[in-house]
């Protein structure tokens, strides 16, 4: 198989006439007043010029999409939310599916379903769940896509209570490479049900997903305790004596910030400073004395320069509290791991790397276990249930020059935990330097061979496979994506 061609003017025409009458969202080609805008994803680092871009409003333009990208050998990239940080939404030269058309949200409060376009954010979700006092179990910020997320398994606030969002995967409506569109539940393909709940979008675009949803709020019980350098360690140590005892209706994340953002509850002397903050939530009722007092308990860990407890909706105000650190148009640097233990000794490199850090960002510690482990590991594509914790590097900064010497630092920072972090590497968490790892992510050779096998079966030609690909069983190894590396 040879690299994908690039599309240039004549190709461009040929598929915009090919695509007259049957297709109906937008053409987007580099001429086209939306196209740079439309080729931005979160990550700044990331500066492709798609060939074309066809931007989806129904599942019949994603099928016209998919004809094209088969009929001319182009293997799409595949757009909904654009997070990706080392930009797997953008094409470099060839096509890229655009799904932001696709953000329809219909709830069914009776049964407790909930219908998501696959071109969905996290914050659509929120906003048509939240009148119902629903939730659908999804991340921890209101800009990422629900189908990037929720295909590479899903980690975020409610984990702990109701498990990953790919757990909640009722059936999903998916556009095949044939232009085949299946519906997908344990029932129907079951096989191919498992391979998406965890292996990304190798075996074809999702249209429609039909979640369980769970009875929420709409408020929040929420607490914050900020530490200084002084009392940093000392708040963590305690926060990683704590984590294992905790029951599933809490969930406990740490978050090692450059610079503390003006939220509700921090006082303008804080804001701009650099601190550690313990952020506590309780995923029940927000009147419960019982997540009163421990939302309470949990606040008065160690010695915090502040401490304040409040309750917000979940959907309207807590998912979007770090929208702002992380909002698109930046430099982006993330590197993740598992950690095995958070040892002392992990702690003060932590803190040590965190009280000398120059670049913007956050180095997160969120919690998981709970409801995740109660998955058996075979029983869906996703890997690594049964960590507690799980670290994040999240860095940003906007000044070019910078890049290698910060990119560089978090490496070096990352690498020297190791003694504490577990095995495998959460997929959708995957850096542009990391694509040595995707067998690992996918959960190992084993694993990677059974994914390999449904692939087979639903892309055999493997025309999605720009992105982390898993290789059909019996096919030769790929052509390397159109997207290279920043
Ligand atoms: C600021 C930020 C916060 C994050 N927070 C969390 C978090 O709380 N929890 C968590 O688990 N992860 C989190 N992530 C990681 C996130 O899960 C991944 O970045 C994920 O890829 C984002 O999905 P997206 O749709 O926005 O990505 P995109 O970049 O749009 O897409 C990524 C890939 O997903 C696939 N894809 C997208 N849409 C479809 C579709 N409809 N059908 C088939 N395949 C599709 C494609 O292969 C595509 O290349 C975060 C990332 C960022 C940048």
């Amino acid at each position: 198989m040879s690299a994908a061609p690039l599309i240039g003017e004549a190709l461009r025409l040929s598929i915009a006439a090919q695509l007259a009458g049957q297709f109906k969202g937008e053409i987007i080609g580099p001429d086209h007043g939306e196209y740079e805008e439309a080729r931005l994803v979160w990550n700044a680092m990331i500066d492709r010029r798609p060939g074309l871009i066809l931007r989806c409003t129904s599942t019949a333009d994603v099928v016209a999409a998919v004809n094209v990208a088969r009929e001319h050998g182009l293997p799409p990239s595949v757009r909904c939310g654009g997070h990706n940080v080392a930009g797997k939404a953008m094409s470099d030269g060839g096509l890229t599916i655009d799904l932001s058309g696709l953000r329809e949200v219909t709830v069914d409060p009776e049964r407790k379903l909930v219908h998501a376009g696959g071109g969905c954010l996290l914050g659509t979700v929120d906003a048509a769940t939240a009148p119902h006092g629903l939730i659908v179990p999804a991340g921890i910020m209101s800009e990422t896509g629900v189908a990037g997320l929720a295909l590479g398994g899903g980690i975020g606030w409610f984990s702990r209570q109701h498990g990953l969002t790919c757990d909640q995967f009722v059936s999903v409506e998916l556009v095949l490479a044939s232009g085949e569109v299946i519906e997908v539940s344990a029932d129907q393909h079951p096989d191919l049900f498992w391979a998406l709940r965890g292996g990304g979008g190798n075996f074809g675009i999702v249209t429609r997903f039909t979640f369980a949803a769970h009875d929420f709020g709409p408020m929040m019980r929420i607490g914050v305790s900020l530490y200084d350098e002084e009392h940093a360690a000392q708040a963590l140590r305690e926060y990683a004596r704590l984590v294992p005892a905790l029951p599933r209706t809490v969930g406990w994340h740490a978050a090692l910030k450059h610079d503390m953002p003006a939220l509700p509850f921090v006082p303008p002397e804080l804001v701009g400073r650099r601190v550690v903050m313990l952020f506590s939530m309780w995923l029940d009722d927000a009147e419960d004395p019982a997540g009163v007092e421990m939302i309470g308990r949990l606040c008065d860990v160690g010695e915090p320069l502040l401490k304040a407890s409040t309750v917000l909706p979940f959907g309207g105000a807590v998912q979007h509290l770090i929208d702002v650190e992380f909002e698109d148009g930046h430099r982006y640097y993330t590197k993740e791991a598992h950690v095995a233990e958070l040892a002392d000794e992990a702690i003060d490199r932590l803190v040590d790397f965190w009280a000398d850090m120059p670049m913007e960002g956050e180095v997160e510690i969120i919690g998981l276990g709970g409801a995740i482990g109660d998955v058996p590991e075979d029983a869906t594509a996703f890997s690594n249930r049964g960590y507690l914790l799980w670290l994040n590097f999240a860095m940003r900064w906007d000044d070019p020059a910078l890049d290698g010497e910060y990119i560089g630092m978090t490496r070096e920072a990352v690498s020297g935990l190791k003694p504490w972090t577990g095995q495998g590497v959460y997929v959708n968490m995957l850096n542009f330097d990391e694509m040595d790892r995707v067998v690992e992510a996918f959960g190992g050779p084993g694993k990677y061979a059974r994914l390999g096998r449904v692939k087979a079966q639903y892309d055999p030609e493997n025309l999605f496979r720009a992105n982390y690909n898993i290789t059909p069983v019996g096919a030769a190894a790929p052509a390397p994506a159109p997207a290279p590396a920043p």
